[in-house]
């Protein structure tokens, strides 16, 4: 394999990048400067060094210098109200709540979905195991209601119920609150392509 078709190899297994925008964006970076392509590689070489996982809600942010632990600026905001607890696949989702302005609540990311069809072991590589650790922790401090900020389809329905059954077996979640944002969001879209009004009514509308 050449280093080009690695590289067309590696676009391809980015999110939502087919084999023809794959190669397409190989042979982009053909044409960039050499100072680009520079840039470019030292950027990705130290994304995993810059970035941290917030040992919270498990979204990636940049841990700012005088920052303590592993906690992001959201997890770390004493404002945010600890009752509510939004549970998204994406980090990408929660930037799409947050734009919107209204939710002052706090978020954990999944980390994928739960497809209807397909292989059962996807859900091994979700965060389970600390979503887990993080509702049982936060149940002793006052959480009082999840939300299910999925995308409106059948593997977002499916992780939703694989979620309530999560739910349904940590002991002291039967006083909690279960609510979707489906109602708002029209059937087949994407929390991170929706627009702020549309992820405002969502939240208001939300069952
Ligand atoms: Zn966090």
């Amino acid at each position: 394999m050449t280093p080009l078709d690695k590289l067309i190899a590696y676009f391809e297994k980015f999110p939502g990048i087919g084999g023809r925008q794959a190669k397409r964006f190989a042979f982009h970076i053909l044409t960039l400067k050499r100072e680009q392509v520079e840039e470019l590689a030292g950027l990705i070489t130290s994304l995993q060094t810059s970035v941290a996982e917030c040992s919270e809600c498990r979204r990636f942010f940049s841990p700012s210098y005088k920052q303590s632990g592993n906690v992001c600026q959201i997890c770390a905001d004493e404002k945010r109200d600890r009752t509510k607890l939004i549970i998204v696949s994406r980090d990408t989702d929660i930037q799409a709540i947050e734009r919107s302005g209204v939710y002052d609540g706090l978020y954990f990311v999944l980390g994928g979905t739960v497809p209807l069809l397909g292989n059962p072991d996807t859900s091994a590589r979700l965060r389970t195991p600390a979503f887990r650790a993080l509702i049982m922790e936060r149940l002793e401090n006052g959480l009082a209601e999840v939300i299910f900020a999925f995308a409106v389809n059948p593997d977002g329905e499916n992780t939703g119920r694989y979620i309530e059954n999560v739910l349904c077996e940590i002991p002291g979640t039967s006083g909690l609150k279960i609510s979707a944002l489906g109602r708002g969001l029209s059937t087949g879209s994407e929390l991170e392509y929706a627009d702020s009004e549309t992820i405002k009514s969502a939240l208001k509308n939300r069952s």
